[in-house]
């Protein structure tokens, strides 16, 4: 395998993959580092029913894998490994997996964000069959059912009234007895006749064989426990972006998203309209490391195809 490449892009979900298609047709031959859970978060969703395109819908999984294999088409490379280092202080960047040390003359960051989970099995077994992490995603499979949010913030209070569209009653499970939430999330979600709220519990376990048929809770006044029946369970405890590869290497916000274009506060090449570019010229960054509002697989598409067109013209500048 090569070592020296043009572009190297890190991560493979929209955004990455898309980064791809744009690179290879314009013939940079990318070389992608995949990551061992290649793909992001569409394969642990089932059907995707709001990417243009799909009449019918796809499954998360063959939606990645399509694209994957359109970029392919024109010459992307893939690296199904994880990224484990990067060096960007000098020119080629250096981008290392395990013991193999690639470099490259621009890279484009897509390594996605993840979810926070509870953490319990049952959750994870279920995923996609009942517990979703993504009301917008999966939110019109649940029409007229019972559904459980969990989590106190913005997310879940916008979860749960995205829900209500489709739901017929869906219950906030807090661990507190005060939402994090900002007010005016607060007052929407408390005055909507659909939602209610349990107080001071947690999730402890979810119940259901096939499919989720309710949750476990604990009582974290009393410690007792009790069986909540429901057809769904939407898990909305925050994100995380997976950006701790680039910590101290790229500028990132309080919470960890990595900051692009015109919010860079070190920004060393403040004209060049480059709206995905880091502040290491030659980086440039796309998808849900970057977008904490509104990470949507078709958003993070767009990114990717952004970032594409700004390493292909930043290349170009540089003789490339
Ligand atoms: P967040 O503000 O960090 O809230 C996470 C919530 O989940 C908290 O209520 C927390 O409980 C709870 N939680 C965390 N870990 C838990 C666990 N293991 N078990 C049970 N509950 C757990 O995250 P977020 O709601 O995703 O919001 C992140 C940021 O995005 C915020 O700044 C928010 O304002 C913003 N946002 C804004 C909007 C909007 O304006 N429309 C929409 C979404 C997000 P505690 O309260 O007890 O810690």
């Amino acid at each position: 395998m090569d070592n020296h490449h043009k572009l190297i892009v890190v991560g493979s979900g929209p955004a990455g993959l898309t980064a791809a298609l744009y690179a290879a047709r314009a013939n940079l031959a990318p070389f992608v580092i995949e990551g061992f859970e290649a793909g992001g978060q569409l394969m642990l969703t089932s059907e995707v029913e709001n990417y243009p395109g799909f009449v019918d819908g796809i499954m998360g999984p063959d939606l990645m894998d399509t694209f994957r294999k359109q970029s392919e088409r024109f010459g992307a490379i893939y690296l199904t490994d994880d990224a484990t280092d990067v060096s960007f202080d000098s020119h080629p960047f250096v981008v290392k997996v395990g013991d193999d040390t690639f470099t490259s003359e621009a890279v484009i960051v897509a390594t996605g964000a993840s979810s926070l989970m509870l953490g319990l099995e049952n959750e994870r077994r279920l995923l996609g069959r009942g517990v979703s992490t993504c009301a917008t995603c999966d939110g019109a499979f649940y029409k007229e059912a019972e559904l459980i949010v969990v989590g106190g913030g913005d997310s879940a209070l916008e979860e749960a009234l995205f829900l209500t569209r489709f739901a017929s009653a869906i219950k906030v499970v807090h661990r507190r007895d005060q939402l994090r939430a900002s007010k005016i999330m607060q007052d929407r979600a408390m005055e909507h006749p659909k939602i209610s709220f349990v107080w001071n519990s947690l999730v402890k376990d979810v119940l259901g064989d096939q499919k989720v048929s309710g949750v476990l809770l604990e009582n974290t006044l009393t410690g007792d426990r009790s069986e909540l029946a429901a057809g769904g369970l939407f898990v909305a405890i925050g994100h995380k972006p997976n950006t701790s590869l680039f910590s101290g290497k790229l500028e990132t916000d309080a919470a960890g998203y990595l900051v692009t274009g015109s919010e860079l506060k070190n920004d060393p090449n403040p004209s060049s309209g480059y709206q995905s570019r880091t502040n290491v010229e030659g980086v440039f960054a796309a998808g849900d490391a970057v977008d904490h509002t509104y990470r949507q697989a078709v958003t993070a598409a767009g990114m990717g195809c952004m970032a594409a067109i700004d390493a292909e013209r930043w290349l170009e500048s540089r003789g490339h």
